[in-house]
């Protein structure tokens, strides 16, 4: 196992020079490629780190399995999609035409921005503020660190240039699908966007869901079997942007990436895992992340299929 897991890191190392980092939102563009790491954690509590597993970044579109999680807790499967459809878009995650144009009336699935948005305007609570530290309080249950909270640069940065975010909401509110006032649902996603966390935290989540909803350190469930069932079944065919095939087919791990350079995993039964590199391939993910965690699938036989 040790051999391994120092192969993976090495490999990941490899190619984390060959993306870029994200620049959009301007903030996240300070990343460094040499920050490579990943953590992997049994449904014991075992856990197996390599490299800068504890750096923290920001989780950003992770955070969308974290919302879609607690949507469902909160209003059950059903309603939850009335608002949204299950179908991967092989578009990329912030299209706007292909919303307009192709199925205009609910957003295609949770993972990509307007279906996230929509997700994070079911989530229940009086206002924004009690809204964001029930997001924040869920993220802790999952992870088991005590002390989420979000990083105020990049959600500032991200709020001053989320045009794009803003646009989707706005021709959401449009058509009837997003209800309440668009400002504060976007406000409550970029705050969510912007959560910090390290690979061990992400692992942990993993791990939840490898386990159907028990939390691999305490033992205690803390989610319904049928939305982790729900939540993996959609991180396997939506969860890396338009690349979701191509990582069914060379990873074949339930997962989801950010563009602050994670990627979650949950292997059914066996491990979360965690990875962190923050230069991104053309499609947004990591490519240390997809490199580690496809070294680790093979060597493993992780793969769900
Ligand atoms: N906050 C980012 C956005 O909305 C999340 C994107 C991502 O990680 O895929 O553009």
């Amino acid at each position: 196992m040790d051999n391994i897991l120092n192969e993976a890191l090495v490999e990941g190392i490899k190619v984390s020079n060959g993306g870029s980092v994200a620049t959009y939102i301007p903030e996240l563009a300070k990343g460094d490629p040499k920050d490579v790491g990943f953590a992997m954690m049994d449904l014991e509590g075992n856990l197996f780190t390599r490299g800068e597993y504890l750096k923290r970044f920001t989780l950003q579109s992770i955070t969308k399995v974290i919302s879609l999680l607690l949507a469902l807790e909160d209003n059950g499967m059903e309603e939850v999609f009335r608002y949204v459809h299950m179908e991967p878009t092989g578009d990329p995650f912030n299209s706007i035409m292909s919303f307009e144009v192709k199925n205009p009336e609910k957003p295609f699935n949770p993972m990509i921005n307007a279906g996230a948005m929509v997700v994070t305007s079911l989530i229940k609570g009086e206002g924004k503020k009690e809204k964001i530290s029930r997001i924040l309080e869920f993220t802790s249950l999952l992870t088991g660190n005590e002390k989420t909270v979000y990083d105020e640069k990049v959600y500032l940065s991200e709020k001053e240039t989320g045009d794009r975010n803003r646009s989707l909401a706005y021709f959401m509110k449009s058509t009837g699908i997003m209800k309440g006032n668009p400002e504060e649902t976007l406000d409550l996603y970029f705050m969510q966007c912007s959560i910090l966390g390290n690979c061990l935290d992400i692992a942990t989540i993993g791990a939840v869901l490898a386990g159907n909803g028990i939390h691999p350190v305490t033992g205690e469930r803390v989610l319904k079997k049928e939305n982790a069932r729900i939540v993996k079944t959609i991180m396997t065919t939506c969860g890396m942007y338009d690349a979701s095939g191509e990582f069914a087919v060379s990873c074949g791990i339930p997962a989801k990436s950010g563009v602050g350079g994670g990627i979650l995993g949950a292997v059914p039964g066996r491990y979360g895992i965690g990875t962190f590199g923050p230069t991104l391939d053309r499609k947004g993910n990591s490519t240390a992340g997809i490199r580690i965690m496809e070294y680790l699938s093979k060597k493993l036989d992780l793969s769900i299929f």
